[in-house]
């Protein structure tokens, strides 16, 4: 039984493998909800789903997509806005 505080689901359990066979549960963070597209609400491809601290770490190039509206709309929602825009 691991410690109380352990016991909570406020963490999660990762196993990991052990040379032997084996495994043994890590207690991780909860990852952050993914990014969604600002007007249809799906998740959003090319945006780690990691925390703050370590997408601080990480460049901008890694963290979006490069092109207009990129890790705020989706590809279908950034190409109607486009072409809203030309009118
Ligand atoms: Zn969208």
């Amino acid at each position: 039984m691991p410690r109380p505080a352990l016991r909570s689901r406020t963490l999660r359990r990762v196993k990991k493998r052990l040379p032997g066979g084996g495994f043994i549960i890590h207690y991780l963070k909860r990852k952050p909800s993914p990014a969604k597209c600002a007007v249809c609400g799906r998740k959003l491809h090319g945006v780690p789903r990691k925390s703050p601290s370590i997408i601080k770490k990480i460049s901008k190039s890694k963290k979006t997509p490069s092109r207009p509206y990129g890790g705020n709309l989706c590809s279908r929602c950034a190409r109607e806005k486009v072409k809203e825009n030309l009118r």
